[in-house]
């Protein structure tokens, strides 16, 4: 049996039958990975309190050939964010990322893809444990795992004909997103398109900057409110695109770090969501 040995995020467990726990993470060397995890309730010497949601964790572990989960064997604890459990905000924000890397990341991953994505899981947990997080940081975020997933939209040029985006391809400094084609796209080539959602070009450039940003310092990037609507409304579109359905922690997350604290709630947002593909 192949064995595993990795550093982890835990992104969700289930207690399964008398003292076991079926464990997903996310590992730095090869992606998503579901594990059991023997008798975890009972043994304080091989999971000494570590198989909670949210922990970066140290695993040991075996694959078995043709077993759908791996042998987890022993799990210590890394760093527990402690700050996530703070207030309804950060655990709410850390709930989404987590339960988004659950759903989207692959299986298998090798190499700088797998090392890319753990460390922007690791990274935005760290982010979000040590300072509040705001509307901005949140989209920021969902944004950044998107693109680390390999979901990067297109914010630069028009998918269509590849044009640069600036005011000779806009309609007073606005273009569309094209959900379904991942990217922006001129004023020429939306004629006729539907899915489409209108975007000014310094939110763009504010995405953009919130793509490039060092990990530790993506709540630095703040967006105007009239911006953060127009970033908010476009990356859930995409996101929704992708997912195909609502993640549990989205509308729990909604209460208590909404895009617009006046209208209560991310009805700007959420208007007709596009079909999954
Ligand atoms: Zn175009």
């Amino acid at each position: 049996m192949p064995s595993i040995r990795s550093e982890a995020i835990l992104l969700r467990a289930v207690d399964y039958g008398e003292t076991d726990r079926i464990v997903h993470l996310l590992t730095d060397s090869g992606g998503r990975l579901t594990a059991i995890a023997k008798a975890a309730r009972r043994s304080h010497r091989r999971f000494p309190g570590t198989l909670d949601v949210f922990n970066h964790l140290r695993i040991e572990g075996r694959q078995k050939p043709r077993a759908s989960m791996a042998l987890l064997e022993k799990a210590t604890l890394v760093d527990p964010f402690l700050g996530l459990r703070r207030d309804p905000a950060r655990y709410a924000l850390a709930s989404f990322l987590v339960e988004m890397l659950d759903r989207l990341a692959p299986e298998g991953l090798v190499g700088n893809d797998a090392e890319r994505l753990f460390e922007y899981a690791v990274g935005s947990l760290r982010l979000i444990a040590r300072v509040a997080p705001s509307p901005s940081l949140r989209v920021m975020l969902e944004l950044r795992g998107l693109d680390a997933l390999g979901l990067r939209p297109e914010l630069g040029r028009c998918v269509r004909c590849g044009r640069v985006a600036g005011d000779d391809i806009a309609h007073d400094h606005r273009v569309h997103f094209h959900v379904a084609d991942g990217g922006i796209v001129c004023t020429a080539c939306s004629l006729r398109l539907d899915g489409l959602v209108p975007v000014e070009l310094g939110t763009l450039r504010s995405l953009a900057a919130g793509l490039a940003s060092p990990a530790d310092q993506v709540d630095r990037i703040t967006l105007s409110p009239r911006m953060l609507a127009q970033a908010a409304r476009l990356v859930f579109r995409f996101q929704r695109f992708h997912v195909g359905v609502e993640l549990r922690s989205e509308r729990f997350l909604d209460e208590v770090l909404p895009i617009q604290p006046s209208d209560g709630g991310t009805s700007v947002v959420r208007e007709a969501p596009a079909a999954a593909p």
